[in-house]
């Protein structure tokens, strides 16, 4: 199928596409890598007058320090993460996440502001900066406000944005040497999209730690009270709760055990990778 004709942008500048999506009174919507938007295009699940393509935005590609913070350009690619173009204030986190999405063709094209904004559950970066405890930068022409990543993902394929808004950049803590990662996901071909998600953050010298259930039909589940672990962040493995894990999924709308299964699983995977 061939999407539904509609007027194309290409502005210079941030302020200008704030411009345009202010003036489009909500029949815009922004094109970033392209590589979620085409398809729904083609298929005709979304029909916008307006297309503002913000992908050659020089403001959306920077990387900058803010106190113990960086800050990545909502525009910057999969490729660019994958392949070390920003500093690594995340212990290798990023490179290997961004390496494991899709193929190199869609991570050539498509962008973490991309990836956010369009909000599959099943979308690597949504699982991994919830867990990373990362934010989100948003600009409209009325000004800028910052969100937490958990707080800007509102179900799959909703999100905090409000009309006339774009996500400018990714708000990422720098995590210190001692932090220890774990990241695991299950998908029916190398490549495919996952149908089970877990990422393990363990931060030793807080005692704390954040556990985030991805790849399911609503908002990711973050636990961030250490109680899949009885309360301790110590001998990870053997004190994971896995009952409370089906549980919290259960909660979550996971009607099918062997569904509940395999993320309990995955999860177990994760752990064990963040323990050893
Ligand atoms: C074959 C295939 C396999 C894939 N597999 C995976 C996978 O395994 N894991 C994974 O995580 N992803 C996967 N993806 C998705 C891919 O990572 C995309 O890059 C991502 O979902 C969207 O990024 P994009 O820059 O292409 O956004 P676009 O397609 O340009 O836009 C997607 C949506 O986000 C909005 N948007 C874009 N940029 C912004 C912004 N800055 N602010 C606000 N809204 C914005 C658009 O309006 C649109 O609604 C796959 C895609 C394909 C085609």
């Amino acid at each position: 199928m061939k999407a539904a004709s509609f007027a194309y942008e290409r502005p210079d500048s941030l302020s200008a596409a704030l411009g345009l999506l202010a003036d489009a009174h909500g029949a815009a919507r922004i094109m970033a890598g392209g590589q979620s938007l085409g398809p729904m295009l083609n298929l005709r699940l979304v029909q916008p007058q307006l297309i503002i393509d913000i992908a050659g935005l020089a403001e959306l590609r920077t990387v900058d320090r803010e106190g113990d913070d960086l800050i990545i350009g909502a525009c910057l690619t999969h490729a660019d993460l994958e392949d070390g173009r920003i500093p690594d204030v995340s212990n290798g986190v990023l490179r290997r996440v961004a390496g494991g999405i899709a193929y190199r063709a869609v991570r050539n094209r498509g962008t973490i502001g991309g990836s956010l904004g369009h909000a599959d559950p099943a979308a690597d970066w949504v699982t991994t900066l919830a867990a990373l405890g990362a934010g989100v930068r948003l600009a409209s022409a009325a000004g800028r406000r910052d969100l937490a990543v958990s707080e800007f993902i509102h179900g799959a394929l909703q999100t905090a944005l409000r009309p006339g808004e774009l996500v400018t950049a990714i708000r990422l803590p720098c995590l210190p040497p001692t932090t220890r990662f774990g990241y695991a996901k299950a998908c029916r071909k190398p490549g495919e999209f996952a149908h089970a998600m877990a990422a393990v953050l363990i931060e030793p010298d807080k005692a704390r730690s954040r556990i985030v259930i991805g790849a399911i039909d609503t908002t990711p589940i973050v636990v961030d009270d250490s109680s899949l672990f009885g309360g301790a962040i110590t001998n990870l493995t053997k004190q994971f709760d896995r009952d409370l894990a089906d549980h919290l999924l259960m909660q979550a709308g996971v009607a099918d055990p062997a569904a509940r299964h395999i993320h309990v699983s995955v999860l177990a995977r994760a752990i064990a990778e963040a323990a050893a």
